[in-house]
């Protein structure tokens, strides 16, 4: 079954956001298969987030999720990669739909609460990463 990494910022658990992150998971009928709270490292973020090493935010982006722990997840479900981030929205909250966790809860680009995976590979890929010793079955 398909499954995508979903992870809490560190201004999503600071704001107590948690709870209600999961419940818009859990009622759109996906299955919780990983939870951790973790406090990641410089070199975990950059690792993550190796595909943006280019990009000017880069440094903000590696000090942003390094900056308080957050909360990695793995979701299981039929459509689990894209209707995760249908449910998440666009990357800048600016344009995010009401309705979304970012249209909801975001304003700015650089603090918008919530990262998904964005490919059935990358999932994939990051779900090795943070979850080294693998999730339920
Ligand atoms: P994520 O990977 O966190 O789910 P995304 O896939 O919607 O977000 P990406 O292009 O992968 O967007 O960017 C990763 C993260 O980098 C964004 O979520 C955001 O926190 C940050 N970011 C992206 N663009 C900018 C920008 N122009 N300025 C500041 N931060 C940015
Ligand atoms: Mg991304």
């Amino acid at each position: 079954m398909e499954q995508s990494f979903i992870m809490i910022k560190p201004d999503g658990v600071q704001r107590g956001l948690v709870g209600e992150i999961i419940a818009r998971f859990e009622k759109k009928g996906f299955t919780l298969k990983g939870l951790r709270l973790m406090q990641i490292e410089k070199s975990f973020a950059e690792k993550h987030y190796a595909d943006l090493s280019a990009k000017p935010f880069f440094g903000g982006l590696v000090e942003y999720v390094t900056s308080g722990p957050v909360v990695a997840m793995v979701w299981e479900g039929k459509g689990v990669v894209e209707t995760g981030r249908k449910i998440i929205g666009a990357t800048n909250p600016a344009a995010s739909a009401p309705g979304t966790i970012r249209g909801d809860f975001a304003i700015d680009v650089g603090r918008n609460v919530i990262h998904g995976s964005d490919s059935v590979d990358n999932a994939k890929k990051e779900i090795a990463l943070w979850f080294p010793d693998g999730v339920v079955d």
